[in-house]
């Protein structure tokens, strides 16, 4: 089985990723996060609001409405830009994406190697929805990204904090697209969720280009220090071609997946595009000069980092000769932190203390219970939910107060006292 068909197979088996609406076949372009994919899934969102907001005392975080006034999209210019270039075959009428060769190759092959195709089009990749009570209803849109959300309310923003420029304001959220071609599991997909920052400089050639390369390296570094490979991670520049209609510059953070070097963030130098478009401008404060800001802007992907971090950190390796799957994920990101087990699933005493343990870790940290088959089994039940320390209560617990604590990378196991366990696993953490 080849490295994705493993991820697809370890997301479903164990519940992190669902197709959606899998009872009914299948929603093309849709997926459903399990309980553990949300789990880490919010961990990760969790690091990087963390990163954005929590750690900086110049940015601040909002949380914006998914549809939008549809004057939003006509003005920012996604209407008519927002788009794929498609292409329809005469023969079957099946549709793709023109920029994507591959496809268009092996689609070939369905008609023996004839083609015959349409003039390629621009596709709108925005999703419409009507609302209202009174026919025709209104025509709306489910945003095609998060960030017109930040821009409609620079102003608020500005007015209700203490904000002055340079400053940023961060948001997660979901943003939707009618992919021509979803696929690759959960890397293309129709509804998907971005954690992007959007950063407020003065319009200044030297100076952005500066807070640019700035935030390029931020980014770069948030990925490795989530403990991602620094070998499968590269940066790659647009060409002045493949920018977006709102780009000044840009360049993509890709990662090396199994189906090629694929982008997973975006910074963009969005220039004064964004805010002169909807005619917003910023007063400063010290001088009462007033401009319309520049904008740098990091857009990360959250179900294109969580899929490639569980490819990442995927490993098959072989402990005693026995074959184990482990994910090696940042303790941090790991669904469950810490696994506890009594030795024997059929002993009062060890089951009464691990549970005591269970319920006391589980105050502090996001923790399971497991008490079938045995040790070995659940160690490496664990290892494949990247579960990274497991706890054993066995007979010397009942004597001596202390437990196995057993660690998921190097296995190595070692006694810990009970009243020391809960600062012994946040301090591992911190
Ligand atoms: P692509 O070229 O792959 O379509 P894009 O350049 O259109 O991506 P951006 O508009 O820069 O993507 O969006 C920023 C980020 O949002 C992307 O780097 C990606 O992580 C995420 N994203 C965009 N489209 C999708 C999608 N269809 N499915 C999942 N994530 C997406």
């Amino acid at each position: 089985m080849d490295l994705m068909n493993k991820i697809v197979s370890l997301c479903k088996r164990r519940g992190f990723i669902f197709q959606g609406s899998e009872i009914y076949g299948g929603y093309a372009g849709f997926w459903d996060y399990g309980p553990l994919g949300v789990e880490l899934k919010n961990n990760i969102k969790k690091q990087w609001w963390k990163w954005a907001v929590y750690d900086r005392e110049d940015v601040v975080g909002i949380d914006s409405a998914i549809i939008m006034n549809p004057r939003v999209w006509e003005v920012s210019g996604h209407l008519k830009a927002l788009t794929d270039p498609l292409v329809e075959c005469k023969i079957c009428h099946k549709r793709f994406r023109a920029d994507n060769e591959d496809i268009i190759e092996n689609h070939k092959k369905e008609h023996g190697g004839k083609s015959d195709w349409t003039e390629k089009k621009n596709f709108s990749l925005m999703t419409e929805v009507f609302l209202g009570t009174t026919e025709p209803k209104e025509k709306s849109y489910l945003r095609g990204e998060i960030t017109q959300g930040v821009f409609v309310n620079f102003n608020n923003v500005v007015s209700s904090t203490r904000v002055k420029i340079p400053f940023g304001i961060a948001q997660i959220g979901k943003a939707f697209r009618n992919e021509i071609t979803p696929g690759n599991f959960s890397f293309r997909s129709r509804e998907f969720e971005q954690m992007e920052l959007e950063y407020f400089v003065r319009p200044d050639e030297k100076e952005s280009s500066k807070v640019f390369e700035y935030w390029k390296k931020e980014r770069m570094n948030w990925y490795i220090s989530l403990g991602m490979k620094k070998e499968n991670l590269r940066f790659s520049d647009h060409k002045p071609e493949d920018r977006a209609h709102y780009a000044k510059y840009a360049t993509d953070i890709q990662y090396n997946a199994p189906f090629g070097w694929s982008e997973f963030e975006g910074i963009h130098h969005r220039g004064d595009w964004d805010l002169g478009r909807h005619k917003l401008t910023y007063k400063d404060p010290d001088t009462d000069g007033e401009f319309t800001p520049w904008v740098i802007e990091t857009s990360g992907g959250v179900d294109r980092s969580m899929l490639f971090i569980l490819i990442d950190s995927y490993y098959e390796d072989n402990i005693n000769g026995k074959e184990r799957i482990v994910l090696k994920l940042k303790p941090q990101l790991a669904p469950y932190k810490v696994a506890v087990f009594p030795l024997l699933a059929n002993k009062k005493e060890l089951i009464e203390k691990a549970r005591k343990i269970y319920q006391l870790l589980s105050t502090k940290l996001n923790c399971v219970w497991d008490d079938r088959g045995n040790i070995g089994k659940r160690y490496f039940s664990q290892d494949e939910i990247g579960t990274p320390w497991c706890v054993t209560v066995d007979f010397d617990s009942l004597e001596d107060n202390t437990v196995t604590v057993r660690d998921r990378d190097t296995t190595k196991q070692e006694r810990v006292s009970v009243d020391k366990l809960s600062d012994y696993f946040q301090n591992k953490l911190s």
